[in-house]
């Protein structure tokens, strides 16, 4: 069991999840954050910090985000990031690979949201 982060959170990368997390486990894509299965201690201090919403418990997923459980998990195989189980991110690990399905999402996927957080921060 882990938290999982999901299309929401897609050029939105709002970021502010990586510093409350205690382990360190949030680890930077290109186009959003990913949550290390393994290293995830589900102490559940990112999911009220996000302003988009985007993470969640993964026994509590929207069936429409199903698939995020295995695009958190996938984008640390060796076909992917290569990351593995950095045990813990630092920016100096970020990278700008995305998991397929996330990189092949539309520009504009977000652009509601990114609308949105814009407006609050004007
Ligand atoms: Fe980090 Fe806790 Fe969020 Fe897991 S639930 S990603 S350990 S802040």
């Amino acid at each position: 069991m882990a938290y999982i982060i999901t299309e929401p959170c897609v050029d939105i990368k709002d970021g502010d999840c990586t510093d409350a997390c205690p382990v360190e486990c949030i680890y930077e894509g290109g186009r959003m954050f990913y949550i290390h299965p393994d290293e995830c201690i589900n102490c559940g201090l990112c999911l009220s910090i996000c302003p988009v919403d985007a993470i969640t418990w993964d026994g509590e997923l929207q069936e429409k985000y199903q698939h995020y459980e295995a695009i958190n998990r996938d984008f640390f195989d060796d076909d992917v990031s290569g990351l593995g189980d950095p045990g813990g991110w630092e920016k100096s690990i970020s990278t700008d690979v995305d998991h397929p399905h996330v990189a092949a999402l539309p520009e504009d996927v977000n652009a509601h949201l990114i609308a949105e957080t814009s407006k609050q921060e004007s």
